[in-house]
């Protein structure tokens, strides 16, 4: 008979090819998803802090996956990084978004989440100048949030493709803000038109000192630097009572929204006014 141990070690392995045989299995279907038009933008809204007003959209990704249901960008973004897919689905997602935003009444901002790998291609910015001709989107309603993962394996390349994004006329937000090596050079080395607050720091401002210290830091850090922050996961009237107080310009959250399809935002993207 087998010891405990070896059992173990075996249960142990086969749980691990169990989750490799999940990630390669959606790997596999992500491309025919793609094809067969699984995938949906939902967008969330951003709004002004003092007045509430919506300012903007964040695009986030949904795939629909026929025998799974709803399947969270958290489990299918990093497989699609690794595989490569990233650069077919990013590029998807910022068309999609351009294509959708284009129609609207009303002309806000969307911003669209940029994986490192997407960054890294020297042929981003052209692409970036192709979709926005293509669809007709004036370059100043696009908004690229990128991560610091995406910037820190070759900075001086990063630096160069973010310019020529910026001359393009795009606004570059840099996304969860304080959960990487986020530093005052960083900062002061990029053109950043917005510094996004991640929300594990918003979650526990209220309660926790040490949040609330890092979260009103990054404020007077951002306010030298001239640069608008926007506070993530803003989930309740405590959370915007902080950020207004502290002088944070924007935020977005299920406070004022969740992640909705665009059927749901007609009220928003086409008021009665302007259809
Ligand atoms: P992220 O870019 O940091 O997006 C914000 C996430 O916070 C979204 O999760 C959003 O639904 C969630 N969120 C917003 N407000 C609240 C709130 O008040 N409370 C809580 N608890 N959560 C809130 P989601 O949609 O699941 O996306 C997760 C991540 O997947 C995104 O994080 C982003 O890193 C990635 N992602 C999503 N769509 C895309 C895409 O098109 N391209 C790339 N490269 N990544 C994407
Ligand atoms: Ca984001
Ligand atoms: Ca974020
Ligand atoms: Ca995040």
């Amino acid at each position: 008979a087998k010891s405990i141990g070896s059992n173990q070690i075996c249960f142990y392995d086969k749980s691990m090819d169990q989750a490799a045989r999940e990630r390669s299995a959606l790997a596999m279907d992500m491309r025919a998803g793609l094809e067969r038009g699984e995938f949906m933008l939902y967008f969330q809204q951003q709004n002004n802090t003092q007045t509430g007003e919506v300012v903007g959209f964040e695009v986030l990704l949904r795939w629909l996956h026929p025998k799974r249901g709803l399947v969270s960008p958290v489990e299918f973004i990093p497989i699609a990084e690794r595989t490569g897919f990233i650069m077919e689905l990013g590029d998807w997602v910022l068309r999609r978004s351009c294509q959708e935003a284009v129609k609207w009444g009303n002309p806000l901002r969307i911003a669209v989440n940029v994986a490192p790998k997407q960054l890294a291609n020297a042929n981003f910015p052209q692409h970036v100048r192709d979709i926005l001709k293509e669809t007709g989107l004036a370059p100043e309603r696009l908004e690229l949030e990128i991560t610091e993962s995406g910037i820190i394996a070759d900075q001086q390349n990063a630096l160069s493709i973010i310019r020529q994004l910026k001359a393009i006329g795009v606004k570059i937000a840099m996304d969860d803000y304080g959960t990487g090596y986020s530093s005052l050079s960083t900062l002061q080395l990029f053109p950043f038109d917005k510094i996004k607050i991640d929300r594990g720091f918003i979650d526990s401002v209220v309660e926790n000192r040490q949040s609330a210290a890092i979260v009103r830091s990054t404020l007077i850090l951002a306010q030298s630097l001239n640069i608008p922050v926007l506070a993530e996961g803003v989930e309740n009237a405590e959370h915007l009572r902080f950020l207004q107080d502290e002088g944070c310009e924007q935020v977005q959250g299920y406070l004022y929204g969740k992640p909705q399809p665009l059927s749901e935002l007609q009220a928003i993207v086409n008021p009665p006014a302007s259809q």
